[in-house]
């Protein structure tokens, strides 16, 4: 049982019950077959007593009736009328016994000399077999029991004879009793009780000569054939035997009893047989009978409990299976089941729910409720007004209550719950599930979150990774006018100014691809069409399996920034006053020029210009038209040179001009001059007067006066201050000497023609 998988015990077990239960019937089968076998047997042997005790007499009362005839022979012999005496008395004696048919007296030759019966007188039965055993014994006491033959009379039968001696001892002829068969036939027929039964009276050769009922080809049948039960029985030497099997008379089956009767004070020289049988079936017809009903019983049973118990196995495995199933199920929901218990207030769990719990299923109390002491403060109410709920207003138990578990995490538990009721309809149990919701909660929250965040100050634009818009925000619609029915289902391309070339996004699409972010200045275009600078943040979002699945963008106005930065560069590299360059973006510029003058060799100018007598200009209108005329001067400077050229105020009247590229030293003269010419016409300011106003300018030329910035410079500074020493409303050309430089110069600027020269 134990090597056996558990699966098959059940059915060996039945096995061992059917095999047990099948054991007892045969047993109790072959008793009664026995006991029925033995009952008939005694019944039989019965039977056959009868028929011997009945047969015995009437040998006893034939052989008497032999020896008194031999004992008469001598007597009839000496009478004159002896013969008619004999016959008289053999007659009377055949009468008196109805066993016998007929009497003979036979002589030494086997000739019929005194005779029961008339015809028979005179006939020669030598060659029977009743003259030939006495001819041959010479016993006077022997009854012989001839072989069974057929008589003159045409009867089927057996003969007694006895010997008789003549006066000297010697054979002197037989004294024979042919045996009527009819009477034994009602003999046999007597003790035959169903009529199945068979009585047959067989020789001690072995030859039937009575049977009944009376068969065909049975009479003078020859039973006595090796391993037959007469040959068996007479080789037993025992009285009585019984047997079972195939006949040899019939050739069916049979049940037989067959007993010897040879009488101990009879010297019957062979002995005669009674057989009684019954046909095995009919004497077993019951207990067949019984045998298949009980079989068909048994086989009925085993059958049934078979099914039965395949039945209930298929069953209990499909209840399994299907508990197996919703186990797995709950476990993969995460989902615990549990059950109140109205009447007893007590919780069952199933092993989901103290795993959820984080709970020890052995260590609770009575009633399972230990769960309550993890109930946050006040949720244990929640908790009871909910059953309340249930039985009194018959609503679905549906709570989320808070849990603090052992390892101390908060956990938030779902329970939902049906009410049950008892078989008088009355609240018995609450069935339901529990379900932790915490992350689901935790979701929620982070939902609201981010759905609040989304709504913020900031712009802001989720598209998917094919850049179709999905949703924007207010803050997008208040800052491009696009409201979120318009801007979602199309592409961010609607918001571009054209401002920025294609390598530009080219730049910033390699940025996010990168590094999953970029961020910088863009131009944007309001729906208006008012393009803006936009501060833009793009951050593309990745799924699970690592490809973007959304990109979302932030949007802040920058136009207010971009402003101050502007008013801060302004103020940082141009002069407030004239808005031209100041020194810092000069030198800037300088240093720019000089290194690409280098590079190229090339020419470039410096012109140092100084107001002549400006201040009186201040002393005498005030300060505010001095600022006006500074203003004024500024605008016509820059109108003497071309754009690439820089013209600065580098201090209170002082400018300065460069020009970057000069074919010659002529060129820097010939701008000088222009000056010169432009400022002679007089200034008209804007409360009426007019005022005249001339420079002084010093200029050097790169490379010929100087070969750095510093070097150039101090001389631009230096020939402005030779053209201020030589009279002012002039222009020098660096030299080296401290010349005065009027005489090229001076002679094509005319000095003394010039204003303001004193
Ligand atoms: P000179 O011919 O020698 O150059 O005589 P000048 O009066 O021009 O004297 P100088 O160049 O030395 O002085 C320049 C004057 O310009 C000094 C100052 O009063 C005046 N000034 C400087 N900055 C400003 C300014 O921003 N606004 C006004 N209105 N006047 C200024
Ligand atoms: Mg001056």
């Amino acid at each position: 049982m134990r090597h056996l998988a558990p699966q098959w015990r059940p059915w060996l077990l039945l096995a061992l019950c059917l095999g047990g239960l099948g054991t007892y019937l045969a047993v109790n089968l072959a008793r009664d077959r026995t006991q029925i076998a033995v009952a008939e047997q005694e019944r039989l042997s019965a039977q056959s007593r009868v028929i011997e005790v009945n047969l015995t007499r009437q040998l006893r009362a034939i052989n008497l009736a032999l020896e008194s005839i031999i004992t008469d022979l001598p007597y009839w012999a000496g009478q004159p009328d002896g013969k008619a005496r004999a016959i008289h008395q053999i007659k009377s004696m055949e009468a008196s016994m109805p066993s016998v048919r007929t009497l003979l007296v036979l002589d030494a030759n086997g000739t019929v000399i005194q005779s029961s019966r008339a015809q028979l007188m005179g006939l020669n039965f030598s060659q029977r077999d009743y003259f030939q055993a006495p001819l041959r014994s010479l016993n006077a006491q022997a009854l012989h029991v001839s072989a069974p033959f057929k008589s003159v009379m045409n009867v089927f039968s057996v003969a007694l004879s006895r010997t008789v001696l003549n006066a000297n001892g010697g054979f002197g002829g037989a004294v024979v009793a042919n045996v009527e068969p009819a009477d034994i036939e009602i003999l046999l027929n007597s003790v035959r009780y169903v009529d199945d039964m068979r009585s047959m009276l067989v020789h001690g050769d072995g030859t039937i000569f009575v049977s009944q009922p009376a068969l065909d080809n049975v009479i003078g049948k020859n039973v006595s054939l090796p391993g037959s039960f007469v040959r068996q029985h007479l080789q037993s030497q025992r009285p009585v035997n019984h047997f079972e099997g195939i006949t040899q008379s019939t050739g069916d089956k049979r049940f037989v009893v067959l007993r010897t009767i040879q009488p101990t004070d009879l010297a019957m020289n062979k002995p005669l047989v009674v057989s009684l049988s019954r046909e095995s079936r009919a004497l077993f017809t019951y207990w067949q009978r019984d045998a298949r009903n009980q079989l068909l019983a048994f086989g009925l049973l085993a059958l049934l409990s078979s099914w039965g118990l395949w039945f209930y196995r298929r069953q209990r495995l499909q209840r399994r299976l299907s508990q197996q199933r919703l186990k797995l199920a709950t476990e993969a929901a995460g989902v615990g089941i549990w059950e109140f218990d109205l009447k007893s207030r007590r919780y069952h769990w199933d092993s989901a729910m103290f795993e959820l719990f984080g709970l020890k299923p052995r260590l609770t109390n009575e009633r399972n409720d230990d769960w309550h002491q993890l109930l946050l403060p006040g949720e244990l109410a929640r908790v009871k007004a909910a059953t309340r709920a249930v039985l009194k207003r018959r609503e679905a138990f549906n709570l989320t209550f808070q849990i603090r578990r052992q390892d101390g995490e908060l956990r938030f538990m779902r329970n939902r719950a049906t009410l049950h009721r008892d078989e008088r309809g009355a609240p018995s149990r609450l069935i339901g599930t529990a379900e932790d919701v915490t992350e689901r909660k935790l979701r929620e929250a982070d939902l609201r979150i981010a759905a609040a965040a989304f709504e913020c100050q900031e712009s802001i634009m989720v598209t998917d990774a094919n850049q179709t818009t999905l949703r924007v925000n207010q803050a997008f619609t208040a800052l491009f006018g696009y409201s979120a029915e318009e801007a979602v289902g199309r592409t961010p391309r609607i918001l571009q100014s054209g401002r920025q070339d294609p390598a530009y996004y080219a730049a910033m699409w390699g940025g996010i691809k990168r590094s999953g972010a970029w961020q910088g200045e863009i131009w944007d275009r309001h729906k208006n069409g008012r393009h803006f600078p936009v501060w833009l943040s793009i951050t593309a979002v990745s799924g699970d399996d690592g490809l973007v699945s959304h990109y979302v963008a932030t949007h802040t106005d920058i136009t207010l920034r971009k402003a101050a930065e502007e008013e801060i560069k302004q103020l940082a590299f141009y002069d407030p006053l004239t808005g031209l360059p100041n020194r810092r973006l000069l030198q800037d510029r300088l240093h720019q020029a000089m290194s690409q003058a280098k590079r190229e060799r090339s020419r470039l100018g410096l012109l140092f210009l100084d107001l002549d007598k400006f201040k009186p200009v201040n002393d005498t209108f005030g300060h505010g038209v001095g600022d006006e005329l500074l203003r004024a001067v500024a605008q016509r400077l820059q109108a003497c040179v071309r754009e690439s050229d820089t013209v600065a105020r580098v201090g209170g009247d002082e400018f300065v001009l460069l020009l970057p590229v000069i074919e010659a030293a002529i060129d820097a003269s010939a701008v000088a001059r222009k000056i010169h010419d432009a400022l002679m016409a007089p200034f008209t300011l804007s409360q009426g007067q007019s005022v005249h106003m001339s420079a002084s300018t010093g200029i050097a030329i790169y490379p010929e006066h100087g070969s750095d910035e510093a070097e150039l410079t101090q001389h631009a500074d230096a020939a402005m201050y030779e053209a201020k020493a030589g009279g002012r409303d002039r222009f020098a050309v660096y030299a080296p000497k401290f010349e005065p430089a009027n005489a090229p110069s001076g002679a094509d600027a005319g000095p003394a023609d010039t204003p303001g020269t004193p």
